[in-house]
């Protein structure tokens, strides 16, 4: 049977907000029985934006991910809730019942991605429903993904197998793996908010001049293993991604003809920048 999946592409994501506000119209003083009650006016988003910032000026990286409810197949919330008060559809969306949670704050508690709020005014456990109501009266895909001007929300509906391939073509992510709770919301480019990188520009006197160099080749190694090779670009600068996190002391060679090599070491906590590495 075809299923709903999400696939969210953090590196198109502008932080534009249309997709949170196309949420909150959608029920924000509407009701939609059997799928939610009303959202109150302020303080849920039941799509947020979350913002992470690596390295230092002057290199840069801000990134932005889109957090909902994640419809996992084995859900935490589900566990927890009594009355039959969440249900998985048979097309893979979880839907937390307006009627039944009433009072079940321990749904809000036992989601891992923090995706479900709280209705103080109707005592109630809310979160992103992937807009159930739309799909079944013959929407392609709900406001959030219609309303991204960039494409970085995609909604398909497709067997579990299909997608299985997808995801492994494509390189798809889970939000947080170490949950295991089989989420059907899947990220392209996460490592811009779970990993780390190295970069920096190297520099040199020429002639009397401070110029940047074009053209040097950089070698990262973590002690003994050679981790990437890249050149220095039209700036002078150089970046090595995808590094995990905490992973310790790597060391920068940088060669360029007419100058001295360079070494230089660095320990990663988190990405870091070099400002100048002067040959
Ligand atoms: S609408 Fe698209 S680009 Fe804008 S914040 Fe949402 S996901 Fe990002
Ligand atoms: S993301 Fe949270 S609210 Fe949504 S299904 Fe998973 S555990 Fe439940």
């Amino acid at each position: 049977m075809q299923k709903w999946n999400l696939i969210v592409d953090v590196a198109e994501c502008t932080n534009c907000n249309l997709c949170t506000l196309s949420t909150q119209d959608e029920y924000v003083g509407n009701e939609w029985p059997g799928v939610a009650a009303e959202m109150p006016r302020h303080g849920h988003r039941w799509i947020d934006i979350k913002r992470k910032e690596r390295g230092q000026p002057p290199l840069i990286d801000i990134a932005f991910l889109p957090v909902m409810c994640q419809h996992c197949d084995d859900a935490p919330c589900m566990k927890v809730a009594k009355d039959g008060a969440v249900k998985k559809r048979p097309d893979g969306i979880v839907i937390i019942d307006p009627v039944k949670a009433k009072g079940q704050r321990q749904i809000v508690d036992a989601c891992p991605f923090d995706a479900v709020y709280w209705n103080e005014e109707k005592q109630l456990p809310q979160a992103w429903p992937f807009d159930a109501h739309l799909l079944d009266a013959g929407w392609k895909e709900p406001r959030a993904a219609t309303a991204c001007p960039t494409g970085a929300i995609k909604a398909l509906k497709v067997e579990d197998a299909e997608m299985a391939s997808i995801r492994a073509r494509e390189g798809l992510e889970e939000l947080k793996p170490e949950a295991a709770v089989r989420p059907r919301v899947w990220y392209r480019n996460l490592d811009r908010f779970t990993k780390c990188f190295i970069a920096g520009t190297v520099a040199a006197t020429v002639k009397g001049k401070d110029e940047v160099v074009i053209g040097a080749r950089v070698t990262l190694r973590h002690g003994a293993t050679v981790v990437g090779e890249t050149t220095t670009d039209a700036f002078g600068d150089f970046r090595f991604e995808r590094l995990d996190p905490g992973s310790g002391g790597y060391t920068l060679a940088i060669a360029k003809e007419g100058h001295p090599e360079k070494t230089v070491e660095v320990t990663l906590g988190d990405s870091i920048t070099i400002p100048a590495i002067r040959l």
